[in-house]
């Protein structure tokens, strides 16, 4: 038995030196990759639910990873985030969708709002508001064709420096969201107290709203309260038409999901746009 306990130690000791090496190589990997151009924006449309047509785009980064094809965020902004680099590179995504924002207009595309995710360690570098300025002056984008998305559980950590930056953000014309609503155990009236504008319905409630009356009963909550905060809605994560329809029938203005589109490159974003001014 004892010579079976040290085995099992040898292979558990083997196991954590490959994910320390598998840890380490992603995080020098990361390290290098904006300075080789390995991050892209992907674009997904947030659509209008009484016409269809794209109201907003979301920016969602993506890793292009040498030999390993395109790796998607949820592998890698949580190191980002332990480690610190999302500052330089959450930067960076603002910087482009700004770019690319210019760059549709004077293709003369009809404006789009980009939507660019903010994670709560960002919040914590004192220079964000004066980077996010910075950005604003250098690319000449109008700020209210910005947005940015704060997950509710940012918006409940450091409350009052978070509020001080966020009335800043807002002073300055772009608009604020908060994202994955629902998942924070915090009230929409608390809430109310943020200079924000829309909230998006994480998709946990909206995955099994045709056969749950529970997650329809939230959802509807959801759009009666903000209705009356005057807040706009986003349903997140709509993938049938079944729940297109329900929502489209409880007043949410808008929608999000695979039903639409997924994320897709800047060509295919500019594909949508185009298609959208011909309609
Ligand atoms: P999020 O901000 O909640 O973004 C929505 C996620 O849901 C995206 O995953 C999107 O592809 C996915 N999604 C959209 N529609 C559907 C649907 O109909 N069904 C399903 N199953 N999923 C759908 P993605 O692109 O993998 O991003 C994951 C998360 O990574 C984002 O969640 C966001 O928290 C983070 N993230 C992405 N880009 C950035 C960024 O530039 N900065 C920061 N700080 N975080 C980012
Ligand atoms: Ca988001
Ligand atoms: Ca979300
Ligand atoms: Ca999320």
């Amino acid at each position: 038995a004892k010579a079976a306990g040290r085995n099992n130690y040898q292979f558990f000791t083997q196991k954590m030196n490959l994910a320390a090496a598998q840890h380490f190589e992603l995080e020098s990997s990361l390290r290098g990759a904006l300075a080789l151009g390995q991050f892209e924006p992907h674009f997904q449309p947030i659509i209008d639910i009484t016409t269809r047509r794209v109201h907003t785009m979301e920016v969602l980064l993506r890793w292009r990873r040498p030999s390993q094809g395109l790796v998607m965020p949820d592998s890698f902004i949580p190191l980002l985030e332990e480690n610190g680099l999302i500052v330089p590179i959450g930067e960076w995504v603002m910087r482009r969708a700004c770019e690319q924002s210019m760059e549709w207009l004077r293709m003369g595309l009809e404006p789009v709002p980009l939507a660019v995710n903010l994670s709560p360690r960002q919040f914590m570098h004192r220079g964000l508001v004066e980077s996010i300025q910075r950005i604003l002056d250098e690319t000449g984008i109008d700020p209210s064709m910005i947005e940015f998305e704060i997950t509710e559980t940012a918006l409940m950590q450091h409350g009052e420096h978070t509020m001080e930056i966020l009335g800043r953000i807002n002073a300055m014309g772009i608009r604020l969201s908060i994202d994955d609503f629902g998942t924070g155990y915090s009230s929409l009236a608390y809430l109310k107290r943020f200079p924000v504008k829309k909230i998006k319905i994480d998709r946990a409630f909206i995955k099994e709203l045709e056969e749950s009356a529970e997650d329809r009963a939230i959802v509807a909550a959801i759009i009666a309260l903000s209705d009356s905060l005057q807040l706009s809605v986003v349903a997140e994560g709509v993938e049938t038409e079944g729940q297109y329809a329900l929502l489209r029938a409880q007043g949410c203005q808008y929608a999000q999901g695979y039903l639409f589109s997924q994320p897709v490159p800047r060509v295919n974003a500019q594909n949508l746009l185009e298609r959208r001014a011909a309609a």
